[in-house]
């Protein structure tokens, strides 16, 4: 695995993603072990919690980024993961954050 092809192609997203005026993010923790890889993205101003708001919603809400997150993931990875939003803006947080816990191996 290439982990900073793998960093480089979630910074690449955010890049994206702010330019297109949908988000901003960062990579807050990643932290590789010797059989697994958690990381955390915290996101600011995610459009998806603006619709939510706009409904009234006060649930998690960031569904459609968090699947393009994890999709981005299991290119690189070969393997299917998931990515739980721990964190959400529609609920009251200060920002939207996304985890995942990777095992190998198992
Ligand atoms: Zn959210």
């Amino acid at each position: 695995m290439e982990d900073k092809n793998l960093r480089n192609a979630l910074q690449a997203n955010f890049l994206r993603a702010h330019a297109l005026g949908k988000y901003r993010a960062e990579i807050s923790h990643y932290i590789k072990g010797y059989d697994s890889l958690k990381i955390q993205i915290k996101a600011y101003d995610m459009w998806e919690y603006a619709i939510a708001k706009k409904y009234g919603i006060k649930e998690y809400s960031c569904h459609f980024e968090r699947g393009l997150i994890a999709g981005i993931i299991e290119s690189y990875l070969g393997k299917r993961i998931k990515i739980k939003e721990e964190r959400c803006i529609a609920t009251g947080d200060s920002y939207c954050l996304l985890v995942t816990s990777i095992f190998f191996n198992r």
